[in-house]
C-alpha cells in the first residue's frame, strides 16, 4: 500500500525555514550514495495545555551521540535542538505531528571518507498517523522472525540512529511483507532477539516484562524506557535480558514500541498464537497509560514533554 506524503509549508535546512517544495539536495550527495547520515523520529501530541513534543531532550541528546559516531561536526546544544524543533512546528501551524530531524553530509566530496563532504542539517514534520494501522494498536500485529540477521556492534552499531543502519530493516521488513507479516523480529547473529525494524521488543511472562539487554544489539528505544518506568509505576518487575525466539513463543503476552510504531500489541508471531492470540491485558493497561503520558493527561509524567 503506498500512502502519498503529507506535506505542510516549512522544513527547516542549515539554519533557516524554507518552503517545503524548495527542501533540496543535490544528486551527489553523500548520504544519498553511502548512507552516510543520522537521524531521530519524534512525536508532537495535542494535550490539555496545548500541543507538547515528547521526550525531546532525550531524542536531541541521541541524536547528538549518533552524529558524534560519525564524526560530525554538529555543534548545537541540546537546548538550541529542541528550541529548532519547537520553532517548526510552530511555523507550520500544526498539532499533532511526527518529527524527523537528519544530519547527514551533504554535497561537495564524493567517495567513500564522508569528512570532507560538508554537515548538514534539517527538521521536516507532518503529520503521521499510526505507523502499523489504528487497527494494529487495538487488535494486534502479526510478525515473523526474520531469516536478515542484526548487525553486529563491530559491523554498523545498532545502538546509534544511522540512516545506512536503516538498508538492514529494510531488508528485514521487506520480507515480512512478503511472507504477509506486518513486521519483522530481528534476531542478532547468535540468535537472541534484537529488535524491531524501527521498534523494541517486550514479552510479558508471569507478569514480569522483559525487553532484550543493549549488548544483544538494540537501538536504547526512548518509548522502552519510557514503558518500562510506567510498568513499574504499576508495581511490575520490568528487566533487561537475553531473550530467544522460544519466549516469543510461549510468552503470555508480547509487544513492540518505538515512537512511530506507539505501544503496538502482538497477537501472533511465525503464524504461533501469543498467549490467548489477542492484545494481552497487561499490554493494553501500558498502552493506555503511555496514551495518557503522550497526551498530558498524567501529572506523574508531566516532566516528559515539552510544550510548544
Ligand atoms: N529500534 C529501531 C531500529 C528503531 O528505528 C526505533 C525507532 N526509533 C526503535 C527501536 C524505537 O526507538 P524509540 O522508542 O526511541 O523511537
Amino acid at each position: 500500500m503506498t500512502m502519498p506524503q503529507p506535506t505542510v509549508d516549512y522544513i527547516w535546512k542549515n539554519g533557516k525555514l524554507v518552503k517545503w517544495d524548495d527542501a533540496r539536495v543535490h544528486v551527489l550527495t553523500h548520504a544519498l550514495h553511502y548512507g552516510s547520515g543520522v537521524f531521530e523520529g519524534i512525536r508532537c501530541y495535542e494535550t490539555p495545555a496545548g500541543p507538547a513534543v515528547f521526550r525531546l531532550p532525550e531524542h536531541m541528546q541521541r541524536l547528538k551521540e549518533s552524529a558524534k559516531m560519525l564524526y560530525m561536526d554538529f555543534e548545537y546544544s541540546v537546548d538550541e535542538l529542541c528550541q529548532i524543533v519547537i520553532d517548526t512546528i510552530k511555523a507550520n501551524n500544526i498539532t499533532e505531528c511526527y518529527i524527523r530531524p537528519l544530519v547527514f553530509r551533504g554535497y561537495g566530496s564524493m567517495g567513500v571518507d564522508p569528512l570532507p563532504a560538508p554537515v548538514e542539517f534539517i527538521v521536516a514534520v507532518w503529520p503521521w498517523g499510526s505507523y502499523l494501522g489504528e487497527d494494529a494498536l487495538t487488535k494486534g500485529v502479526e510478525v515473523g522472525i526474520s531469516s536478515w540477521r542484526q548487525r553486529s556492534y563491530n559491523a554498523s552499531p545498532p545502538a546509534i540512529k544511522a540512516c545506512g543502519n536503516y538498508l538492514n530493516s529494510s531488508f528485514a521488513r521487506m520480507e515480512a511483507n512478503r511472507h504477509g507479516y506486518n513486521e519483522a523480529i530481528i534476531l542478532n547473529e547468535v540468535g537472541q532477539i534484537a529488535e524491531g525494524t524501527g521498534e523494541n521488543l517486550f514479552i510479558i511472562k508471569n507478569e514480569t516484562l522483559m525487553t532484550p539487554c543493549v549488548s544483544d544489539g538494540v537501538l536504547v528505544g526512548i518509548t522502552r524506557d519510557s514503558v518500562m518506568d510506567i510498568a513499574r509505576d504499576f508495581g511490575y518487575e520490568a528487566i533487561e535480558c537475553s531473550l530467544v525466539r522460544s519466549d516469543i513463543y510461549t510468552a503470555d503476552e508480547f509487544f513492540m514500541t518505538g515512537t512511530a510504531a506507539e505501544l503496538v500489541p502482538v497477537c501472533k508471531c511465525d503464524s504461533i498464537e501469543i498467549g490467548e492470540g489477542v492484545a494481552g491485558p497487561i499490554t493494553l493497561k501500558l498502552q493506555k497509560a503511555y496514551f495518557d503520558a503522550v497526551h498530558g493527561k498524567n501529572e506523574a509524567y508531566k516532566h516528559w514533554l515539552t510544550y510548544v
